[in-house]
């Protein structure tokens, strides 16, 4: 296993849309466990192929206290979505920066596991914040899209100083 090279905001390839995956081989499951060494690596919850600069449609995530809760979804889509919930979250492509983001409590979603098999579940919480933040890089999107320009602006200033500072 290996770990792989996180794209950082504002990196444009951070906006590129993923496509599906169609191929399930060995070569699916060596990235799938690169991408679970990378998240735990960098001590994340989620990780979406896109930010490690592949373009399909897989993301993992792990939002347990001990780290041995690993879940990958391939090809996720949302069947479903209720409710409302407001969480802090933070991303491997924003080092250091966190925002209140409001998105759905619980999300009902169809995915594949890496065999190809259909996975249907339904998660509320913390998870379900996951999986719409991370399934967000499948599209293109951060969760800064969600702020205010003048919030935006304000973390990214914090960012970009910290970056210097560590440079
Ligand atoms: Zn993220």
């Amino acid at each position: 296993m290996s770990t792989l090279a996180i794209l950082e905001f504002p990196d444009p390839r951070l906006r590129t849309v993923a496509a599906p995956v169609t191929v399930f081989d060995a070569e699916l499951k060596q990235f799938v466990a690169d991408m679970y060494e990378t998240m735990y690596a960098a001590n994340g919850v989620g990780l979406a192929a896109t930010q490690v600069n592949v373009h399909k449609r897989v993301l993992v995530a792990d939002m347990s206290d001990d780290r041995n809760a690993p879940l990958a979804l391939i090809n996720p889509e949302i069947l479903e979505k209720d409710g409302q919930q407001v969480y802090q979250e933070g991303c491997l492509s924003f080092p250091g920066i966190y925002a209140d983001v409001t998105r759905a409590l619980r999300v009902k979603v169809r995915a594949q596991d890496v065999d190809g098999k259909e996975i249907l579940i339904e998660v509320e919480g913390p998870l379900a914040v996951c999986i719409q933040h991370e399934m967000d890089h499948l599209a293109g999107k951060v969760f800064v899209d969600y702020l205010s320009p003048l919030k935006r602006g304000m973390l990214l200033k914090r960012m970009e100083k910290q970056r210097k500072a560590s440079a």
